[in-house]
């Protein structure tokens, strides 16, 4: 049976910051995840907006986390090179009940301390923002909010922290947590068991059940469903700010978001589901979102849209963050109701949660061999012709193109391949192979060449991402 300090049940944003902050420290320490990629739960499929830090008290845990985790990412990107922006974020008030929420809102900002934090007249948020409507009558601007890619920032994470030490299993879904002899034995679904002095429950939609396992305290996690309609690149609705609306009590979601990449994202909807699996959009949620947004950004149009798709946000009683030891249970972390601004004060809670660690007893002792950063590989896409004639000439991997409609390379392909991402959704996620207007039609096929020469195995062993979700029914080869 496999001894660690540290067992961390998830691979989404929360384990993974969390596996970073310990991976400092001489420790041992392992993250079991049930699907057969990182970033494949809720941390997947959000809005990608590292939030401003206006939106809630500090005397909310989520208050308090979402202002550090905002900071801590000029660092993190430093060292692990995910795609960020600190573009901005507006708010854009276009009724006199509006104006008045934002100065509240505004006021809210200023105690939180948020960096430079203004309060607009029409003039000014109009000349920060040209693609507003001309009927906004005010807002707010918080210019260290931005946007960030959800999932290459997770990768990042876990690259880091494997490479200093931390091991990463995926495919493990754990079943069971008995308190034995001072430590936790801990069981997977395929019956391994692996022992650990402390556990960290940062399972998303599923830690109210991870808690129950282990004994743990009774909470429910209330999937709260977002969907998100993604326009074209070439979209003239591009702003060059997140465009918040005010939030009342008669509407939610309707933001219009620049993403790192150069798409426009429209959404999120919120609506309270039992099913957490659920991941249906509909029509009459995005005719809904798609009002709301026309209404501060006139240009945009569905005629844009080339993709939707729906997160679910683990909401729990209280809609606070519950990052606490448990007090039913020794050892045991809590990490659960991660609901938005959950990405935002990711880089926090990994810290905070090191911090409830040490107050339990773990030793933090500084590793010295502690690897930093990770080095920077710049897309094909950003790349000038000179760098990429010059990536060419090491590699014409580099310049063979797969994915026609995000110009992804053959070489980046191959390189998520060995970075261990080898399911259709992981490759795209690490590469953005399959995310542009075809949506995949063209480049899926030619990505699976590569698999199976990568990997040397069968086409009919790959799936979309992992389970049952195989992608050919038979052998392509002929092979049986
Ligand atoms: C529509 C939407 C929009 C959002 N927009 C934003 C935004 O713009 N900005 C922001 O800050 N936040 C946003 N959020 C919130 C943010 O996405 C979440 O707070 C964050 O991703 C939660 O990460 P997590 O690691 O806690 O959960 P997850 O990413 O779900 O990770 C939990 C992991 O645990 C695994 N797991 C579960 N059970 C087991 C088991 N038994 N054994 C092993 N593994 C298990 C799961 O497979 C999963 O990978 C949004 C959320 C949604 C849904």
């Amino acid at each position: 049976m496999e001894k660690y300090d540290v067992v961390i049940i998830g691979a989404g944003v929360t384990g993974l910051a969390t596996a970073y902050t310990l991976s400092r420290y001489k420790l041992k320490v392992l993250v079991l995840e049930k699907n057969i990629d990182a970033a494949f739960g809720v941390t997947k499929a959000n809005s990608g907006i590292v939030h401003g830090g206006f939106h809630y008290p500090l005397t909310t845990l989520k208050g308090r986390l979402e202002i550090e985790g905002n900071q801590l990412f000029s660092q993190y990107h430093k060292d692990l090179h995910f795609p960020f922006k600190r573009c901005g974020i507006i708010l854009a008030a276009f009724t006199e009940e509006e104006l008045l929420k934002v100065k509240e809102l505004y006021e809210r900002g200023k105690k939180n301390r948020v960096p430079g934090i203004e309060l607009c007249s029409r003039e000014r948020i109009l000349k920060l923002e040209e693609k507003l409507s001309g009927n906004v009558l005010g807002g707010l601007y918080a210019p260290e909010g931005g946007v960030l890619e959800p999932y290459k920032y997770a990768f990042a994470l876990a690259e880091i922290s494997q490479k200093n030490g931390v091991k990463i299993l995926y495919e493990k879904e754990v079943t069971s947590g008995t308190w034995k002899d001072s430590s936790w034995e801990i069981s997977t679904a395929e019956g391994n068991i692996y022992k650990s002095r402390y556990v960290v429950n940062a399972a998303g939609l599923y830690a109210d059940k991870i808690s129950a396992l282990f004994g743990g305290e009774e909470f429910s996690i209330h999937p709260r469903k977002g969907e998100e309609y993604l326009l074209d690149r070439l979209s003239p609705a591009r702003p060059s700010k997140v465009i918040f609306p005010v939030p009342t009590t008669h509407s939610t979601g309707g933001l219009v978001i620049p993403t790192c990449d150069g798409t426009t994202m429209v959404g999120p909807t919120a609506e309270v589901l039992e099913d957490k699996e659920e991941k249906t959009t509909t029509e009459i949620n995005r005719n809904n979102i798609f009002a709301l947004a026309k209404n501060m950004v006139p240009s945009v149009s569905e005629k844009d849209l080339i993709t939707a798709f729906s997160g679910s946000r683990p909401a729990m009683e209280g809609e606070d963050f519950y990052i606490a030891p448990s007090k039913k249970v020794p050892a045991f972390i809590q990490a659960a109701g991660i609901q938005s601004p959950g990405l935002t004060a990711s880089p926090a809670i990994g810290k905070y949660i090191g911090v409830l660690l040490e107050k339990e007893g773990l030793t933090l002792e500084e590793d010295p061999s502690f690897i930093p950063s990770l080095p920077y590989q710049k897309p094909l896409w950003e790349m000038t012709k000179e760098e990429a004639d010059a990536m060419h000439k090491k590699d014409p991997a580099w310049t063979n193109i797969i994915c026609r409609c995000e110009k992804i390379s053959e070489g980046e392909i191959v390189d998520a391949i060995r970075k261990g991402h080898t399911t259709l959704d992981g490759i795209k996620l690490y590469t953005r192979s399959g995310m542009g207007r075809c949506q995949g039609g063209f480049c899926s096929g030619r990505i699976l060449e590569i698999l199976a020469r990568e990997t040397g195995k069968n086409y009919a062993s790959f799936t979309k991402r992992g389970d049952n979700s195989f992608l050919t029914a038979g052998d392509l080869t002929g092979e049986k």
